[in-house]
């Protein structure tokens, strides 16, 4: 299963400076601190985070190795002033471009903060992610903040505003890094869309 070590293969600047596009990946999108790096971490057994998070040394796409015909592919967060308009375009493109030209990606992730669920870059990307006929499953990140109940309304919310808005698009499910809480579910989506 996932329980293999990740190893970083490679940043991309550009679509064409991917790894060759062979075998299969899932991507990991996230507004900056929504908790992806917590996440990626969580899932994979390993520590995949970027030691430097300045959004101006952060590339494009960073492959990660599960093993020979399997990637993970961290997609880069912003939502926050430091980001300046020229680099969130050249995102934009170039997000664009290799979601919807990516033969091996087989999967989006998006991890959205639980109490500020279905930002213009969530939004974006479930343009996008549809636009591509791609499947997505979505986390909703540190559910350890709000009460069980709350967390629970939360789901729902999220569940019915993207039915509206996009259709049948994505699965929607709780996590948290921290409590451990949603990791076999989230496991056991990317086991399924990698032929685990
Ligand atoms: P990223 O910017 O999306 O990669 O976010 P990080 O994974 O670096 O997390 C941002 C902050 O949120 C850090 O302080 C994490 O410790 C915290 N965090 C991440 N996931 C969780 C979670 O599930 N629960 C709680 N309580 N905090 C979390």
């Amino acid at each position: 299963g996932l329980c293999q070590q990740a190893s970083f293969i490679k940043s991309a600047a550009q679509v064409d400076q991917c790894p060759p596009d062979e075998g299969c990946e899932v991507a990991f999108a996230g507004r900056s601190n929504a908790g992806k790096s917590s996440a990626m971490n969580t899932l994979t057994h390993a520590r995949l985070a970027r030691t430097s998070k300045t959004p101006g040394r952060t590339q494009l796409l960073n492959f990660f190795r599960l093993d020979d015909q399997r990637r993970l592919v961290d997609l880069p967060g912003y939502g926050y002033a430091k980001v300046p308009i020229p680099l969130k375009q050249h995102w934009q493109r170039h997000l664009e471009a290799y979601l919807g030209s990516r033969h091996s990606l087989v999967g989006v992730v998006l991890l959205m903060d639980i109490r500020h669920p279905l930002t213009e870059f969530d939004c974006l990307m479930l343009d996008w992610t549809k636009a591509s006929c791609l499947p997505m499953h979505i986390l909703l990140t540190k559910a350890d903040k709000l009460t069980y109940g709350a967390a629970k309304n939360a789901l729902l919310k999220v569940q019915k505003d993207i039915r509206q808005g996009w259709g049948e698009v994505a699965s929607v499910q709780l996590f948290s890094a921290p409590k451990r809480q949603g990791i076999e579910e989230a496991q056991a989506v990317l086991a399924g869309w990698m032929g685990l």
